[in-house]
């Protein structure tokens, strides 16, 4: 008998199959989940957390217990000495630039060793002009040794870390390249060299997007990251954190409030719950998200397109590329997503340049927090080979509604 399937069974068919065959990647990822709550439970009893940590003050905020313990959950989390997590933190460029600004003094050298960083730090490094003070004002040095293959360039970097410059600076995720990240431990390999060869050199990292991606963090001197992004959970509203050596996370909370002030003052406006909510909820919210990556990495490969990074290698971000091949498709891809979001389905994206972008973007994002890439969301410049980033995902059930009518539509 010929059965005959209607495009929805088709749909299904593929979906079945991509999972059946990423059941062991998710198995691993539910590890990795359990793994990383039990880091935020264990943070948490230390810390004996309770409802009394949930109010907050007003004017400097001296004394904020809420506050003081989160910090001390996020260390913890962190296996850091020490940590700054704050709603006046506007963003992850934020965070990351409050910690280079705060710690590079001029005459001092920060090497990137991972490339360009990512875009909306150019004008922190001083790669493009800006009104305020940035790295070049200041007289540091900024040099980037270039990745090789998607990966570190060992040589190179041994070359400069030769000169002994005061600060390396590492990006764990490819953020938007057509790139791998890098994992936990070639990051922690390569600190160990490079603190073999100059001990005085201090290692800052790009954590946005890595965070319970696997079962460490990065071993480096600071790291800092976003709220909205993994760290926390889709719940948070608004803010950054960073973590790392006391001496160094003191330094820059005197950039973030005042000098000789620091982490001392500084308001929580009722955002502690929110915040710690967001953190327990982090690792499963990671693992939905890197299941929902998977899924639409293997279906699309299935179908025969180029995906970065492929089912076999293992994702340290919550992004998957696709290589789309046409305008078309992307901009219908982009149309899908839209209209499988919770909020704003009932628009239609179009391609509108960007600052910063040569080509055309389109993106498609419908989040409860305006910009959270935790959400489920899509985009990519307007540009052979028509390439579509896709992330996020607050829980699996959504992103394979997603993909029900991603597939439908192309
Ligand atoms: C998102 C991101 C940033 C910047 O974070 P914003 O919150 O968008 O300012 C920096 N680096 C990487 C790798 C990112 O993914």
């Amino acid at each position: 008998m010929i059965k005959t399937y209607k495009v929805e069974d088709i749909t299904d068919v593929m979906i079945n199959k991509a999972e059946n065959l990423l059941s062991a990647k998710f198995k691993q990822l539910e590890e990795i989940s359990q793994y990383n709550l039990r880091k935020v439970l264990w943070a948490m009893k230390n810390n004996r957390l309770s409802d009394v940590h949930f109010n907050w003050n007003t004017g400097y905020g001296y004394d904020d217990i809420g506050r003081d313990t989160t910090e001390c959950i996020f260390a913890d989390v962190f296996g850091a000495e020490d940590a700054i997590v704050r709603p006046q933190i506007a963003s992850g460029t934020h965070a990351l630039s409050l910690m280079i600004m705060g710690l590079v003094l001029p005459q001092q050298t920060i090497v990137s060793i991972t490339g360009a960083p990512y875009d909306t730090l150019h004008p922190t490094f001083g790669i493009v002009d800006c009104e305020g003070v940035n790295l070049k004002k200041i007289g540091a040095i900024y040099r980037q040794v270039e990745l090789k293959n998607g990966d570190f360039d060992e040589q190179k970097i041994m070359e400069e870390i030769e000169k002994k410059p005061e600060y390396v600076y590492i990006q764990r995720s490819a953020g938007y390249s057509w790139r791998s990240h890098i994992d936990v431990q070639k990051i922690n390999l390569m600190v160990r060299k490079i603190k073999a060869k100059s001990p005085k050199t201090m290692v800052l990292l790009d954590n946005c997007y890595g965070e319970f991606t696997e079962m460490e963090e990065p071993n480096v001197d600071v790291l800092a990251g976003s709220l909205i992004k993994n760290a926390g959970g889709g719940l948070v509203v608004g803010g950054g954190y960073l973590v790392g050596k006391k001496e160094l996370i003191t330094k820059i909370s005197e950039r973030l409030t005042a000098p000789g002030i620091g982490k001392e003052i500084g308001l929580m406006f009722g955002q502690t719950r929110n915040i710690l909510q967001g953190l327990f909820m982090a690792p499963s919210v990671v693992k939905s998200a890197m299941m929902g990556a998977y899924l639409f990495g293997e279906v699309f490969e299935q179908l025969g397109y180029q995906i970065n990074p492929t089912p076999r290698e293992s994702n340290g971000h919550i992004i998957q590329a696709i290589q789309l091949e046409s305008e078309e498709k992307l901009l219908n891809f982009c149309k899908a997503i839209q209209a499988s979001a919770p909020v704003n389905a009932y628009v239609t994206p179009l391609p509108a340049p960007m600052p910063g972008y040569v080509d055309d973007v389109i993106m498609a994002a419908g989040c409860f927090v305006q910009g959270s890439s935790i959400e489920m969301s899509a985009d990519g410049p307007v540009k052979p080979p028509y390439i579509v980033y896709f992330q996020g995902g607050l829980c699996y059930e959504h992103v394979k509604i997603a993909l029900e009518e991603v597939l439908r539509t192309l």
